[in-house]
């Protein structure tokens, strides 16, 4: 019945056939109750305003010619359908973050989503104790290890579970990037009171979380800065939880003080999963999303993609996407199919392609692939799409109509646009400088 609905909806209101891709086929029917049709929005950077706006009315309306009921509709997100709990209370704690910090907590990342194994406990015990007890038993928390191993996931954790304890705790949570990123507003604004409001919002603060450090290495301005910052947290007993790619003393660029400073706490480490742990993680991840799939497939996936949650997981997303487009079942040959350019012979040794790297840039902002290479225009998109051309023609060999091509079918002369745009903008922002410089490394980590 849906798919009759939403051919109704096509047909009658002439939408065309992107419009139509883009916007309405993603969408799933989650429950009806009463009269109430949840729709679920598999993204949240699906443009959930726009699909309210555009679509309510004529969605409404084509509910009515098909099934002859007369519904109301309501649009979810994933998160809000997380085990069976209805949607996570407006929790109160999220004002208190909005007032104090102004952070973005993803709430999916808890401790109740985290699967705990062998590669991870004692980082997970030693996350659980500082959330019990901020500021009086490890100071600072140091988390290190690879991509995509649980670092962001557990940080968020603790933040979730302070904030639920004691909704007035002051907490922050930055990336090592947002960080510099600030210190150079602060810096560059002639005017003094920026300056104070910088130390200010990082000094007056009960728990700061600071993501990725190894993006401020080699930035002797932005460690000075962290160095103070982490002097006056600590002396007041203020917690500090810091992630990285590498433990403190294999961080060649990091200042002698820093690093001692780094060593006061208890450093952890997060290790790729193990077959158990994989498995434990795709049925998690399964159940907490609703999803039927075929042990065996699971298994298979556990089997073949081993050295990063994110991509295990991301195998299963694929999976799960590619099965609604077509009619076969699920089975292994589907699966083996489906996930053949995940799932390289050599597992490890990445190589630098235009599609990884826009892989990675939509990554770092939080979009997917697809609206990147989209009709959109808002400067949200425009901005990394543009970042995406210019780390293309820097890091790989491909040619200005083949980045335009991946990048949605443009032509050339928007490449040459684009990436003009990066480079003149990039001799004289340093914000910009270093988001670039975060996107480098993160793209070619060596
Ligand atoms: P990192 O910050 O180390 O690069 P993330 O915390 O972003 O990695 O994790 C990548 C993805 O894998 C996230 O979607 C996260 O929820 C998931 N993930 C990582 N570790 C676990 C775990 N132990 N259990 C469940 N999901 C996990
Ligand atoms: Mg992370």
């Amino acid at each position: 019945k849906w798919n009759d609905i939403l051919e109704n909806l096509k047909q009658e209101h002439d939408i065309s056939d992107v419009s139509f891709k883009t916007w309405l086929l993603p969408l799933e029917v989650h429950s009806v109750e009463a009269n109430l049709l949840k729709i679920l929005v598999p993204e949240e950077n699906m443009g959930l305003q726009y699909i309210k706006k555009k679509y309510y009315i004529p969605l409404k309306v084509s509910i009515e010619e098909i099934t002859g009921l007369e519904l109301d509709i309501d649009f979810i997100l994933p998160y809000q359908v997380t085990d069976n709990k209805p949607a996570p209370a407006p929790n109160n704690y999220n004002s208190g973050i909005k007032a104090n910090a102004g952070i973005n907590l993803n709430p999916r990342y808890t401790f109740d989503t985290f699967v705990v194994g062998e590669n991870n406990n004692l980082a997970h015990a030693a996350s659980l104790a500082v959330s019990e007890s901020p500021g009086m038993v490890y100071n600072p928390l140091f988390i290190y290890g690879g991509v995509g191993l649980g670092k962001t996931h557990l940080m968020h954790s603790i933040a979730h579970f302070i904030l639920q304890k004691n909704p007035s705790a002051k907490v922050l949570y930055v990336t090592s990037e947002a960080f510099t990123n600030e210190l150079i507003e602060a810096i560059r604004n002639e005017n003094q009171s920026a300056n104070t409001e910088f130390r200010n919002k990082y000094r007056n603060i009960d728990v700061l979380l600071i993501d990725d450090i190894q993006f401020i290495i080699g930035k002797e301005s932005t460690q000075q800065e962290f160095f103070h910052t982490f002097n006056t947290l600590h002396e007041n007993k203020k917690q500090i939880i810091i992630s990285s790619d590498k433990p403190p003393k294999e961080i060649e660029t990091l200042e002698e003080r820093l690093r001692s400073r780094f060593e006061w706490g208890l450093t952890v480490d997060v290790q790729p999963p193990n077959y158990e742990t994989r498995m434990a993680i795709l049925r998690k991840k399964q159940e907490m999303e609703g999803l039927v799939i075929d042990d065996d497939v699971i298994k298979y996936i556990a089997s073949n993609v081993k050295s990063n949650i994110r991509e295990l997981e991301g195998a299963l997303t694929k999976i799960v996407a590619y099965s609604k487009l077509s009619t076969s079942t699920i089975d292994i040959s589907f699966a083996e199919t489906v996930l053949k350019d995940l799932i390289s012979p050599d597992d490890g040794h990445k190589e630098i392609t235009p599609q990884f790297i826009i892989d990675t840039v939509a990554d770092h902002f939080n979009l997917t692939p697809a609206i990147l290479s989209s009709k959109k225009k808002n400067q949200e998109i425009v901005f990394p799409r543009q970042l995406s051309m210019y780390l293309c023609r820097d890091l790989t060999d491909a040619s200005l109509s083949t980045i335009g091509t991946i990048l949605g079918k443009r032509d050339h002369t928007t490449v040459i646009h684009g990436i003009d745009k990066i480079t003149k903008e990039a001799e004289t922002n340093e914000s910009l400088q270093n988001v670039l410089d975060v996107l480098k490394k993160k793209i070619n980590p060596s």
